[in-house]
């Protein structure tokens, strides 16, 4: 008996006048994502089918396809011809015991028995053939799903794996991630995944105020990551210069405010050169000063025309920490190095930061050629 991976996407999602492109960009994605594996893989109707793998590589191609988004659910089935015999002769081989039920899907309408019929019938050759077996429509133990496709095929199973669903990563790395150490950033670029977009990174470290091992682990987590958000690059840029003229020359308690406003515009900068859309950070709202909606008016205004995607804005810690553990980026992010925010910290920085003098404080540096020069010395690597 044939065994093969049946892959199946949300389809609410891919509805509409979009639904071949969408349907494409997933198919490439998935073969992306199981080019290490010997297999074929064929799209059918409303479904991807992997063949011919070896069984050894089962849950790992599993593994693979869990992390490809727009995928909704998997299973693991059984093919037959869609014919009445093949299918009720595989179904009295079955051995189950406690409750159970037949769910069929005649997706091929050309079939000659309706789903339910059908289903009935499978229970009753079920019945017949397990003593022990009994029917619970409501809270089966068992589900024997009966998938029968326009292809001529039908696919039995009896485990639906759920997947993170979302919409296929797309084609175009269209955002810019800025991944600090931490572990809000990390979870940010995933989130944003989910929702199709393509990503590359920018890093800021503060060199030599922050250490190599710092910049490793930022490099480590942008692997741990590069499936998900489908990265090619990664910028890292230097603001140990900018952070000794606000250290020197500007308002202690606004060091983070101009910080993050020099982040932004060098990101930003970055987007209209390489034409990425939108900068994602992993801020949440009230987590630290800098992120109240205050400090975040004041940083946007640094970003122009360019959107920032803040996902995790209304995520206690606890729900990133969940997802950061998920993704296997919370071991990485907690190790103790530190940041380049975490380096001529302020003893009481401002909450309710205002743009008018924020600015002023700017005028205070060579703003436009600290941040033109940090730009110049710009690391460029190749993920
Ligand atoms: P994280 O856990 O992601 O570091 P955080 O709680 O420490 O977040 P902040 O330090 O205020 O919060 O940073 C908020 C966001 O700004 C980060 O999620 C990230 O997107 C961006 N950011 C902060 N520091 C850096 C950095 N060194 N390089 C790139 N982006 C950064
Ligand atoms: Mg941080």
């Amino acid at each position: 008996m044939e065994q093969v991976i049946l892959i199946r996407f949300s389809e609410i999602h891919l509805k509409g006048k979009n639904k071949g492109y969408f349907l494409k960009l997933l198919y490439t994605n998935i073969k992306t994502a199981l080019k290490e594996f010997n297999k074929v893989i064929t799209p059918i109707q409303n479904r991807v089918v992997v063949s011919d793998y070896s069984l050894d590589d089962e849950q790992q191609i599993i593994d693979e396809i869990k992390k490809v988004f727009g995928v909704y659910s998997v299973s693991v089935a059984s093919v037959l011809p869609s014919s009445v015999d093949d299918i009720t002769n595989f179904c009295k081989n079955l051995e189950v015991s406690g409750s159970f039920k037949v769910d069929c899907n005649r997706a091929d309408k050309t079939f000659p028995i309706k789903s339910n019929d059908m289903a009935k019938m499978l229970g009753g050759v079920i019945l017949d053939n397990n003593p022990n077996a009994y029917v619970d429509v409501h809270k089966p133990e068992t589900v024997v799903y009966i998938d029968i496709r326009e292809n001529g095929k039908t696919y039995i199973f009896d485990r639906i794996i759920y997947t993170y669903g979302g919409m296929p990563l797309g084609e175009y790395r269209d955002g810019l991630l800025l991944l600090s150490g931490g572990i809000d950033s990390p979870v940010a670029g995933f989130q944003m995944a989910k929702r199709g977009l393509r990503q590359d990174i920018l890093h800021f470290d503060s060199y030599p105020y922050t250490s190599p091992q710092a910049r490793e682990k930022v490099i480590s987590i942008a692997k741990q990551i590069k499936t998900y958000i489908g990265c090619k690059y990664m910028y890292i840029v230097s603001m140990s210069k900018l952070q000794e003229e606000f250290h020197l020359h500007c308002k202690e308690e606004y060091a983070i405010t101009l910080l993050r406003r020099a982040m932004i515009k060098v990101a930003t900068i970055l987007c209209e050169k390489h034409n990425y859309k939108t900068i994602i950070t992993g801020e949440s709202l009230g987590q630290v000063a800098s992120q109240t909606v205050e400090s975040i008016t004041v940083t946007n205004s640094m970003a122009g025309n360019i959107p920032i995607l803040r996902p995790l804005i209304s995520f206690n810690k606890d729900e990133i920490i969940k997802v950061a553990q998920e993704i296997d980026t919370y071991e990485t992010s907690i190790l103790p190095y530190e940041d380049c925010c975490t380096v001529f910290l302020p003893q009481n920085p401002v909450i309710k930061p205002k743009i008018a003098i924020a600015e002023h404080e700017e005028t205070r540096i060579p703003l436009a050629d600290l941040i033109a020069q940090a730009i110049e010395n710009i690391i460029v690597m190749e993920l």
